[in-house]
């Protein structure tokens, strides 16, 4: 495994690798690699000749009272196994190689960021957006990977990658999960005993709401209340928000439609975690 930390020198070998016509699969992380994280690497080492896989914790997708000086990170542990996993590079830039211009631009994404983790986490998604910008660039992929945990991103990295046309191909993999439901995340350490044992309600609550549709109801409110009475029954997180909305396109609704998506965010003490299940729902 090659690891790089220089842009130029990623730059370099990227279009070496291009230049002999090599398909070029990538997943970019903020690292403290978990099963979730394996998994699309898994599908992306399937899917192509080179796998990259970046680590990099963007401060530009944290708002100034979130967790980016806390975040998870293990830089060791994270080489062993992204080399386990067959990755062929590890692009592994430090904040300064990254933003060494101090950035003259910004991208500041306009639809799909009044609703969720969007509307709670003011310019998130703009962070995100710039660094994908700058991580495309730099790697050239033919394929991006990336989870449907959060499904949010998923939706504005696609319209990200329409509108700049970047040739690029976007890749869902599904949510990775504990086996007693909770979703995978590098944000999971931060949970105490106690809080551990609570969260896999937070996928319980999404199987209330998932199971009240397929009981036929049909009232957004209805639903939304259900898995935020299983919340605050089961947890003693404080919740952020619990959403139902159409997907992929994220509009407000009152009643279910073919396809939508339940979205939760809730706060424990150290650790606000996210959550979603996306639904086809037949027509009755
Ligand atoms: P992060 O390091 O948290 O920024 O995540 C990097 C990528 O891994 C993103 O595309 C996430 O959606 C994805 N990811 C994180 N957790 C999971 C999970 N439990 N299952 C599937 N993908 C995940």
């Amino acid at each position: 495994m090659n690891i790089v930390q220089s842009v130029e020198e990623m730059q370099q070998i990227m279009q070496d690798l291009r230049g002999k016509g090599k398909s070029i699969g990538f997943v970019p992380t903020m690292g403290f690699l978990h099963e979730g994280h394996l998994q699309l690497l898994r599908n992306c080492k399937a899917e192509n000749e080179i796998s990259v896989l970046s680590i990099f914790v963007n401060p530009l997708q944290f708002g100034p009272n979130e967790d980016f000086d806390s975040y998870p990170r293990d830089i060791e542990r994270d080489e062993a196994l992204a080399r386990n996993a067959g990755v062929d590079i590890l692009f592994y830039p430090s904040k300064d190689e990254m933003y060494k211009n101090n950035m003259s631009t910004r991208i500041t994404v306009v639809d799909r960021v009044d609703v969720l983790c969007g509307e709670k986490r003011k310019g998130h998604f703009d962070g995100v957006a710039t660094v994908l910008i700058k991580l495309f660039n730099i790697v050239t992929p033919h394929k991006a990977y990336f989870g449907m945990k959060d499904a949010q991103q998923v939706a504005v990295v696609d319209g990200l990658i329409k509108d700049f046309n970047i040739p690029v191909e976007l890749v869902p993999v599904e949510t990775i999960r504990e086996e007693d439901g909770l979703a995978k995340s590098s944000r999971n350490v931060y949970l105490s005993n106690l809080e551990r044992k609570e969260a896999p309600h937070l996928y319980q609550s999404l199987m209330c709401g998932k199971q009240a549709i397929e009981d036929g109801e049909r009232s957004v409110g209805i639903i939304k209340q259900a898995v935020s009475k299983h919340i605050l029954e089961h947890t003693s997180g404080k919740i952020d928000y619990v959403e139902v909305l159409s997907y992929p396109e994220l509009e407000q609704i009152n009643e279910i439609q073919e396809k939508v998506i339940i979205a939760l965010a809730v706060k424990f003490t150290k650790a606000r975690l996210i959550d979603n299940i996306t639904l086809v729902v037949p027509n009755n």
